[in-house]
């Protein structure tokens, strides 16, 4: 048998080993080992998760609907209640596209939706730092695959011209906010090499951005104004929509093929009918949101600005990294900043390249501009 734990001993020694932080929420602090610390590493980024009026006010109206917490089923069997069919309806009505289909989570989406759609005749092309789960899914696909240098669009070009006549079709995936380094794609120049080919099927990935970004808070897609132009729109309601599942915005084809082919959706119990119904909640509620859209777009300006030089160049949006370089030096700068209040996390390679060992903040609109000043200053002194 395989000797596990001289393998977890290995990761102590290297200080890589992970654990599951015991934390307490207390609206934007964290509560861990008796330290109280404003949440600087949060994916709630309108600040939804903690608010009691709108948990209040659902729970009231869940109450009379009496949505079971559970549906015990695949929506394939016996657990497609009509939540899910009228979520769907609505949210190709507010995309103003063709259909929508709902999964149990973005990760169930990301490795479901490219196994089921790419075949030996498929090629696959993402950029570099997609997301774990995108990984999975090209992984899980078997097809052929390549990357492209981050952001790099004339790589991409390059790339397509020499591998796409090969291919009877190419599925391009990019996110649209990235997790690491919180900059963002430049979707309508997708749209148009994708316009360029002629077998090309743009899919993107608006987990961080759904919510956060676009007047009614559709994503970048929306701000960009090309919702109509990305074949496969994917974004996720476990961050800023503060709720748990996905979804895909396609065709009518594509949706029903998926339906007949996607094991995470096919062979896995659907998620819960009041689930559905708080995301729908919140989901009909987001264009309301603008006061909470405006205060983190100006905290993670401020932030960015204060971090100018060290990372908040790189980012476009409320992700932003501050770039310490060594693995020591940057658990010391988090750990330092945990004592005085700031919870954020230092993030290390192999997720980010060596030597650009980093803090990595995540803001949301809970967070006022004081509490920025106040880190940065800390920041300043300390480095
Ligand atoms: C968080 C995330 C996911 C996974 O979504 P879950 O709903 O948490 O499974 C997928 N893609 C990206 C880019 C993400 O950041």
């Amino acid at each position: 048998m395989k000797d596990y734990n001289k393998s977890i001993n290995d990761l102590k020694a290297s200080g890589s080993l992970r654990r599951l932080p015991e934390v307490e929420h207390e609206g934007k602090y964290i509560l861990k080992e008796g330290q109280r610390m404003l949440n600087l590493s949060s994916n709630d980024y309108l600040g939804l998760a903690s608010r009691s009026d709108l948990r209040n006010d659902f729970l009231d109206k869940l109450k009379v609907t009496k949505l079971p917490l559970s549906s015990t089923s695949s929506r394939l069997l016996t657990g497609n209640y009509t939540i899910y069919t009228d979520m769907e309806t609505d949210m190709a009505k507010r995309f103003g596209r063709e259909a929508c289909l709902l999964f149990n989570s973005g990760y169930h989406a990301n490795t479901g939706i490219l196994p089921a759609l790419a075949d030996k005749q498929t090629l696959i092309v993402a950029d570099k730092l997609v997301h774990a789960s995108i990984i999975d899914g090209i992984l899980l696909s078997g097809a052929a695959f390549q990357r492209y240098k981050h952001n790099d669009y004339a790589h991409l070009e390059r790339l397509l011209a020499k591998e796409s006549p090969a291919y009877e079709q190419v599925i391009v995936v990019t996110e649209s906010i990235f997790s690491m380094d919180g900059d963002t794609a430049d979707l309508n120049r997708l749209v148009e090499l994708k316009k360029a080919f002629p077998n090309i099927i743009l899919y993107v990935d608006e987990a961080h951005a759904i919510g956060v970004r676009g007047t009614t808070g559709l994503g970048l897609a929306e701000e960009q104004n090309c919702i109509q132009d990305i074949d496969l729109l994917v974004g996720t309601f476990g961050k800023a929509l503060a709720s748990m599942g996905a979804y895909l915005l396609c065709s009518n084809v594509i949706r029903e093929y998926l339906v007949n082919t996607m094991r995470p959706l096919i062979f896995s119990t659907a998620l819960p009918p009041a689930q559905i119904a708080w995301t729908k909640y919140i989901f009909d509620l987001l264009p309301s949101f603008a006061t909470e859209r405006k205060q983190l777009h100006k905290v993670s300006n401020l932030l960015r600005e204060k971090l100018k030089g060290s990372g908040g160049e790189i980012s476009a949006s409320h992700i932003i990294p501050y770039i310490v370089g060594e693995n020591s030096d940057c658990i010391l700068k988090a750990e330092e900043l945990q004592r005085k209040g700031f919870y954020c996390l230092p993030v290390r390679p192999p997720t980010v390249p060596k030597g650009t060992a980093r803090i990595r903040f995540s803001l949301t609109a809970a967070i006022e501009t004081q509490a920025i000043d106040q880190l940065t200053s800390i920041i300043h002194n300390i480095s």
